[in-house]
């Protein structure tokens, strides 16, 4: 990893928190395609289009352009483009911190130390235990799978972690499972699936987490852990950066929202650059960001909380996790 991308990350936290200099984090879907069958996901079940290398490369021009510091690369499974090395080297050599989020279903040794040398933190999503993790993602022996990309991804020197998809199947699983892959992994994320299930958060999955933060690989802000409940109960007052914080960029290279909401489509960077996108968002677009009944993802909800911790405290839970 770069001294440059640490850098970069530690002047990006403070820079956002002290002088709201925005957007700080952005994810770029590089596909749509999927060789999961999640089943609270409707990706794989198409094929859509999207950039070639090059325009590819034009986009992660531009969102480095944009100010942001760290770069989510993600799908869909984005391994099923023959092109990351060059995305990702692309984006590390403009000074970003980066991180890939892939199923762990594609297992290449030679892709594996090339990827390592582009990619500050690899999250692979695992749902529970094997017969759970497999039913959710629609495959039978993904966990094992998944567990063999976790192996050869750390042996090849990046840091990885997990990330659960919480629903009403596994939401008193955290615990086992973190259990279960503590000595594979550096990091783990949880959040509940979106759309929301009423049922995906309960008093033991809070419980859960917070007995998993205090072992240390947690890398969720302890408000987010907090608020979880509220955010079921209906209580939680709506936290929403979109376009501000952070933005997401969707196959094609249209930005949108965030993550979740790719529907609220704002401008393509092929086009036009980030600043020149966000100074001329339609009235429409705005009024279906303000009207979105809400998320509670980690990619924002999430970064939102994240920034908002002490100083001291993001930054060095940042550091401990991607480097
Ligand atoms: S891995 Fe992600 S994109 Fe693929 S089917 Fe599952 S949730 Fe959807
Ligand atoms: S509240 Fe809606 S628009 Fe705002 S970040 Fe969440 S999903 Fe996106």
């Amino acid at each position: 990893m770069s001294l440059l991308s640490k850098l970069h990350m530690v002047n990006g936290f403070i820079m956002t928190k002290y002088f709201n200099r925005v957007p700080f984090y952005a994810t770029y879907n590089v596909t749509f395609r999927c060789n999961s069958r999640c089943v609270y996901c409707d990706y794989w079940k198409s094929d859509p289009p999207e950039l070639n290398t090059e325009n590819a490369l034009r986009v992660i021009d531009r969102m480095a352009e944009s100010g942001i510091s760290m770069l989510a690369i993600s799908g869909g499974e984005p391994l099923l483009r023959n092109d990351l090395v060059p995305l990702l080297k692309r984006a590390r050599d403009s000074g970003v911190v980066t991180t890939l989020n892939t199923s762990g279903l594609i297992i290449k040794e030679q892709l594996a130390f090339e990827l390592a040398k582009y990619v500050d933190a690899l999250t692979i999503s695992i749902d529970g235990p094997p017969e759970i993790h497999d039913k959710q993602r629609g495959i039978s022996g993904a966990f094992e799978r998944s567990l063999r990309a976790l192996a050869l991804y750390k042996s090849a020197g990046i840091k990885v972690g997990i990330n659960m998809v919480l629903t009403d199947l596994n939401r008193d699983l955290v615990l086992e499972t973190y259990n279960l892959l503590e000595s594979h992994i550096d990091f783990m994320t949880v959040q509940p699936v979106n759309p929301p299930l009423k049922n995906s958060i309960s008093e033991k999955t809070v419980d859960d987490l917070y007995s998993i933060k205090d072992k240390g690989k947690l890398f969720l802000p302890e408000q987010y852990i907090e608020k979880m409940k509220e955010y079921f109960d209906g209580s939680f007052a709506k936290i929403c950066d979109a376009l501000k914080l952070y933005y997401a960029v969707d196959p094609l290279g249209n930005v949108t929202a965030c993550a979740p909401r790719h529907d609220i489509i704002v401008g393509n960077l092929l086009q036009d650059s980030y600043r020149q996108i966000v100074s001329s968002i339609s009235k429409t677009s705005m009024e279906k960001i303000e009207n979105c009944s809400g998320c509670y993802l980690v990619c924002t909800v999430g970064v939102n909380m994240q920034i908002k911790q002490p100083i001291l405290s993001s930054a060095t839970q940042g550091i401990r996790t991607y480097f």
